[in-house]
Formats: C-alpha cells, sequence, structure tokens
C-alpha cells in the first residue's frame, strides 16, 4: 500500500459509507491511479439499505446541530481548517495519485480547502438578516436565516476534495448536516476527508454523522439522494447531461438544488492586449489540470492583426509542453483521469478536422518509455478553426484549445456567448472601453468573467458559478451562502391592535 494511504487513515480495504460508524456491504470497487494505472486500494460501496441509515442518521443530526449556535458551528470548522492545514501535504498527495493532477495543482487545491474554512468561519458570525421598515404603525418587519437540513453533496472527479469543502463549511456553519456522495473515479480522496471532518466532529463530542458519505453509483446512490425529500438541497457538481437529471429529479419534489456543470470557457485577446500575459493565463486555463477544470481554457478568439504572432508564440509553448508524472515538480501536465477521457479527446480532434479545423499541434496518446506505462498520458492538442463550429460549442473535457479569429470587439463578444455553457470568460486587453464592454450587460453572459487574467484559478471569496447550461448555481464566497438556508419573513405587531396591510379595512 502507498505509505500514503496509511498516513490519511485508508487501508488496503476501505469501507465506502460512513454514518458515525464506518460501513460498506456493496460492491468492490478497485481504486487505480491514472499516474501509472496501478491499483491503490479497494473500496465497499455501500447498499440502498446502508445508504437508508445514513440518510436517517444525517436527518437525525440535523435536529439537533441547527441547534448549536452559528458562532460555535465556526468553530468547528475552524478546526477543520486546522486539520486540513496539517495534513495539507498528505492530501494533496493522494489527490495526485487518485485524480492525476499535479502536485502543486493539489497542493492549491487543498489550500482551496483552507481557505474556505477561514471564509465560512467568519461567516459564522454574519448570518445576516435585513429589517425593513413596515408599512403599519408600531410593526416591524424583519427577515431571519433558519438552517435548511441536509444537503446531498455529489462531486465531480476532477475537483475530488475542494468542491466538498466549498459545500461542507458553508453548510456547517448554516447548521446543516452534509451527505457526500463523491465521483465513483475518486473514492479514497473522500474517505480521508470525511476521516478528518470524523476526527473534528468526534473531539467537540459532536454527532460525526454530520459529515456522512456514501459511495456508490450515480445511477443508484445518487438517485436515492435526488429522490428522498429528506434532503433539502442538492448540491450537484457534475457534466450539463448529469445536471439536466439530478435537476428535474429534485425539482420534481420542489427540493432545492445547487448546479455546478460543464463550462466552455473563451479567452478574447485583443490587439491592445499585453501577449506575454494573453499567453501565460492561456496556456495555464488550457493544460492546468490535463484540461479537465470546468473552468479551462477551450476557445482563444484573437484579434486577427495579432493571430499570427500570438499563434507562433503560444505554439511554442505548446511544443515543449512538460509531460510526465504528476508528483514530479517538472511536469506541467500529468495524465488525464482514465482511457475513456483519451478515447473522448481523440474522437473530438478526429471530428473537428472533419468540421473544417486544422490541428497546429499535438493530440496523440503518448507511450512510454517518455511516460509511465499504464497511465494515460496525451500532448496538449492546438486546433485553429474557422468560428465555433458544432465541435467547439461542446465542452471536451481534454486539453484541447481552439484558436479563431475575430475583427471587432462586439464579433469577439458575440463569439464568446455563442455556446449554450456559461461559466468561465475572459478578455486581455489594456483597452478600457473594451473591457468595460466586455464587463458590461451586453458583454460576457458568463458567471465569471475576467480581465487581463485567465478563465481558470478562481478565488473562494467570490461566488462561483454560470449560467445557462452551467445550471446557474452558485456557491463558494459572497452571499453563497443563502442557497444553504431557508429565509423567514416575520412581521411583529406591537401596536396592541390589528391593523392589515395594504389599508385593508375590516369591519366586525
Ligand atoms: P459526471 O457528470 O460524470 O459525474 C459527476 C457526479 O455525478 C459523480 O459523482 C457521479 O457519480 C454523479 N452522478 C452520475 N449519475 C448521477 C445520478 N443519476 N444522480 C446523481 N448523481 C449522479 O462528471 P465528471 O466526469 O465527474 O466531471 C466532469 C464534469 O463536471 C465536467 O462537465 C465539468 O465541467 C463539470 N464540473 C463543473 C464544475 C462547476 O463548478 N461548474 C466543477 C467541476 C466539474
Amino acid at each position: 500500500m502507498n505509505p500514503i494511504l496509511k498516513t490519511l487513515g485508508l487501508s488496503d480495504e476501505n469501507p465506502g459509507g460512513f454514518d458515525g460508524q464506518w460501513v460498506g456491504g456493496g460492491r468492490m470497487q478497485t481504486v487505480t491511479s491514472p499516474i501509472d494505472g496501478q491499483p491503490l486500494a479497494t473500496v465497499a460501496n455501500v447498499t440502498p439499505q446502508a445508504f437508508e441509515a445514513i440518510l436517517a442518521k444525517s436527518h437525525a443530526a440535523f435536529q439537533t446541530w441547527r441547534l448549536v449556535p452559528a458562532p460555535k458551528r465556526g468553530e468547528v470548522v475552524k478546526a477543520l481548517g486546522d486539520e486540513l492545514r496539517k495534513h495539507k501535504a498528505a492530501l494533496a498527495e493522494l489527490v495526485t495519485l487518485e485524480m492525476g493532477k499535479t502536485l502543486r495543482e493539489g497542493l492549491g487545491e487543498v489550500q482551496e480547502m483552507i481557505d474556505i474554512c477561514d471564509f465560512a468561519v467568519g461567516l459564522s458570525r454574519q448570518l445576516y438578516g435585513l429589517t425593513m421598515p413596515s408599512e403599519r404603525k408600531q410593526h416591524r418587519l424583519q427577515e431571519q436565516w433558519h438552517p435548511l437540513g441536509v444537503v446531498g453533496v455529489i462531486t465531480a472527479f476532477n475537483f475530488p476534495v475542494a468542491v466538498w469543502s466549498w459545500n461542507t463549511a458553508l453548510a456547517l456553519v448554516c447548521g446543516d448536516t452534509v451527505l457526500w456522495k463523491p465521483s465513483s473515479k475518486t473514492p479514497l480522496t473522500a474517505i480521508a476527508c470525511t476521516k478528518i471532518a470524523e476526527k473534528v466532529l468526534r473531539g467537540f463530542g459532536f454527532d460525526p454523522a454530520i459529515c456522512s458519505l456514501a459511495i456508490g453509483r450515480g445511477s443508484d446512490i445518487g438517485d436515492l439522494i435526488n429522490t428522498d425529500p429528506r434532503v433539502a438541497l442538492v448540491s450537484y457538481t457534475g457534466s450539463v447531461s448529469g445536471g439536466r437529471h439530478v435537476g428535474s429529479l429534485v425539482q420534481q419534489r420542489f427540493g432545492r438544488h445547487i448546479l455546478e456543470l460543464g463550462g466552455n470557457g473563451a479567452v478574447i485577446v485583443s490587439d491592445k492586449a499585453d501577449l506575454d500575459i494573453a499567453l501565460r493565463s492561456i496556456y495555464f486555463g488550457a493544460i492546468g489540470t490535463s484540461g479537465q477544470r470546468c473552468t479551462s481554457t477551450r476557445r482563444v478568439i484573437v484579434q486577427e492583426s495579432v493571430l499570427p504572432a500570438f499563434r507562433e508564440r503560444l505554439l511554442e509553448l505548446y511544443r515543449k509542453t512538460p509531460i510526465g508524472d504528476p508528483r514530479e515538480n517538472q511536469y506541467l501536465m500529468g495524465p488525464l483521469v482514465d482511457q475513456e477521457a483519451v478515447d473522448t479527446m481523440l474522437a473530438a480532434i478526429a471530428t473537428v478536422k472533419a468540421q473544417g479545423g486544422k490541428v497546429l499541434h499535438g493530440g496523440e496518446k503518448l507511450a512510454p518509455p517518455s511516460v509511465l506505462a499504464g497511465g494515460c498520458y496525451v500532448t496538449p492538442c492546438l486546433v485553429e478553426v474557422p468560428g465555433n463550429l458544432d465541435i467547439v460549442k461542446e465542452e471536451t473535457f481534454a486539453p484541447v484549445l481552439y484558436l479563431m479569429p475575430y475583427r471587432t470587439i462586439e464579433e469577439a463578444i458575440a463569439l464568446q456567448n455563442d455556446v449554450s455553457q456559461g461559466l468561465s470568460s475572459a478578455i486581455i486587453t489594456n483597452d478600457q472601453r473594451e473591457s468595460e464592454l466586455f464587463l458590461s450587460a451586453a458583454g460576457s453572459d458568463c458567471g465569471l468573467a475576467n480581465v487581463n487574467t485567465g478563465t481558470s484559478g478562481a478565488e473562494i471569496g467570490g461566488a462561483f458559478g454560470g449560467e445557462k447550461e452551467t445550471g446557474g448555481g452558485r456557491e463558494s464566497g459572497s452571499d453563497a451562502w443563502k442557497a444553504y438556508m431557508r429565509r423567514q419573513t416575520s412581521a411583529i405587531n406591537f401596536s396592541g391592535k390589528v391593523e392589515l396591510a395594504q389599508g385593508i379595512t375590516l369591519d366586525i
């Protein structure tokens, strides 16, 4: 067994459910590393019966957790952040082993967990409600925010720990309990995080079922979460097709959902851009996490007069991309998560060629000895296209970057918006009129719109999420916490008589 697993309390065989006790009993799953295809450990998925017990305990834990004062809940989240600080290196290594992103990005992901805990601790004293002037004499109108219930957190493979923490840190200070169903591709990191949360909750004498876990397939365990009214909020991160399914099931029972779905990030490079900034931002955005971020840069829309120079310089970077074992610092790009991801990438490249795109670089699967045997390594692909071809409008979750020209800034913004996803966008320009237009109501239609920095690498302080088929959800910073609470409006009468609103009289 890899020693890092032991450091995080994992074994060769791990139960995949937690409701205060560790439970398994279902299908055994062998988890392999995308780095070299070697087995890491096995995980016992939960059965529907075990899931029922997990949900029941999470629901029961909510009844008491919601009554704990929010600043006290904040103390628990502070301790969670401290525990994550202690385990930062080990957890980042496990993220890299199980998911394949570079260790420096794994460290960044765990840092994001720590940051959101810090944010949530402050938030625990700021769950403000408004008071409003009443239209009636000697009346007061106020809003309060109350805990919501069990939050079902369903996560994607590509941010196997950060997305849980964004949801969990907020849900906990808001007085909710969390039931996590991670991606079946990354169950070990989920077990490691849950063990950390368990230790913290036990240390305070709280019910550890406040942070529960149910590992299993989306089609069985996921659907149990989607359809059960005891799950007050389903926070789902994943593909657009998955989100469409989850969203409609949750909506049918009038549950709440936060949908964080696919993106198709674009960067506009103006002829008034600093090309160094453009190159660095776009290169990281396209090859970071091997193009497997929801905010990855997938399209570059370049003003035609600077396109030739920009193309050459970007190609230079692409040609020397260091690809290899993501645990080693010299490599900027590790493997894709699995063979299916490689096949999807190769199919997209074949399609774009057929639709009129010209491959300028890359797009091949790498084989030993240049990379480790058993891993899914590819070269990043740069493709020149005349505009948004059909395949360009799709999110291919791989390092494929489409380069296209534009003439006017209005045309560039129209190209940027002409896709069904609306997550992340950016403009690189030193012209304030261009950047302001990009940020205006007539500009980018995305949830994230950056100026002189790329599409990926969001900070936790802002609300994160996107429009259109990205699902409309927001999580992380700003006032995203409101989705994790229920709002109650109260009219309080201290006049000693009854006065109706809108001047309605009652003659009795
Ligand atoms: P995926 O859709 O294959 O899986 C996501 C999660 O959904 C997994 O936990 C999976 O088990 C679960 N699932 C599958 N069927 C389900 C069902 N019927 N009910 C409930 N859950 C079900 O996505 P993936 O390949 O793991 O991740 C990549 C996708 O996620 C990309 O589209 C990416 O853009 C998106 N993503 C979005 C964000 C964001 O914040 N917008 C962040 C990360 C990833």
